[in-house]
């Protein structure tokens, strides 16, 4: 029989969470070269030496697929073609004077943008050989005449061979009824609630719907203590992306009194030297809860020995 757990009302918001990725792109010759250019203010592009085709940024290969190029230093006025608003900024595509493709890049100030004006580059104060040196484009002065022609030109500067970017996945993670329960009970009762195994009487911790054990479905809310054991402990030295503090610190398999399945946390309190030394499986802890709880783990700060090393 399957015993539904009772039920309280959850008031948890959703929780915000993030993905990320962080690594370093390569951009190669053609766009490490344009990306370096600008921090000397100029707009390089790429002439096809087929077809004749100028295309902004600078190109590894022409769009016709003719691999043969020469880069040519490009005018920094053209024509606004078309624009988007965003919520923080203005993306415009922007057809260069004596370039056959368009620019897409960032409409720079807060101006009655109109789709045939011309537009002249905006440039930072400060370069730092990226995409924003060129800041974006702004309405060119009264009476600017049309840009010059692309022209053959030869980099001064080493094409910029990584740069840092990050990849992100921002997204709402719904607890559900279980993990619900869960976190509502850490912020706002202090509990620790499991949920008990109507089948092989195992209390979960996490609480789930199927019990991991046996496979049959869980059944009845428990009470775990905040008190447990220690399992077995690692002392962590490496950094690495996602981390949220400085090593070195010490992180613990920990079983809650009440509780048949592990829980992992930061065992702290604990010099890491005497904690390399004396720090054995078995010993007692207690967690140490935050004095504002917002609903998750992290409402307990961290473990630590109840009889000090
Ligand atoms: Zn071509
Ligand atoms: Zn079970």
């Amino acid at each position: 029989m399957h015993l539904a757990p009772d039920t309280v009302a959850l008031d948890l918001p959703p929780l915000n969470s993030t993905i990320a990725l962080p690594y370093r792109l390569t951009p190669g010759k053609a766009t490490g070269t344009f990306l370096a250019e600008l921090a000397a203010r100029r707009i390089v592009g790429s002439r096809c030496l087929s077809c004749q085709r100028v295309e902004v940024p600078a190109q590894d290969v022409c769009s016709c697929g003719h691999a043969e190029l020469q880069f040519v230093a490009v005018s920094t006025t053209g024509i606004l073609q078309s624009f988007t608003r965003l919520s923080d900024k203005t993306l415009g595509l922007i057809r260069l004077d004596g370039c056959d493709c368009d620019l897409l890049h960032r409409l720079h100030g807060d101006h009655d943008w109109a789709v045939g004006q011309r537009l002249q580059a905006c440039w930072s104060d400060s370069p730092q050989a990226q995409a924003l040196d060129l800041l974006g484009f702004e309405p060119a002065g009264q009476g600017a005449s049309t840009g010059a022609a692309p022209a053959s030109f030869t980099p001064s500067r080493e094409p910029l061979d990584s740069m840092a970017t990050e990849l992100k996945l921002n997204y709402q993670h719904a607890a559900g009824p279980y993990y619900g329960r869960l976190f509502d009970e850490m912020r706002t009762s202090g509990r620790i609630m499991g949920i008990r195994c109507s089948h092989c009487q195992s209390t979960l911790l996490p609480p789930r719907e199927l019990c991991d054990v046996c496979y049959e479905r869980t059944g009845t809310w428990a009470d775990v203590a905040d008190t447990g054991v220690l399992l077995a402990f690692s002392i962590i030295h490496l950094k690495f992306v996602g981390q949220r503090r400085d090593p070195p610190y010490v992180y613990a398999e920990i079983l809650l009194d009440g509780a048949s399945t592990k829980i992992i946390h930061m065992l702290d309190a604990v010099d890491v030297e005497a904690a390399r030394a004396r720090l054995k499986p078995g010993m007692r802890v207690k967690a140490v809860w935050k004095a504002e709880r917002k609903g998750s783990l992290d409402d307990i700060s961290h473990f630590e020995l109840i009889v000090p090393l």
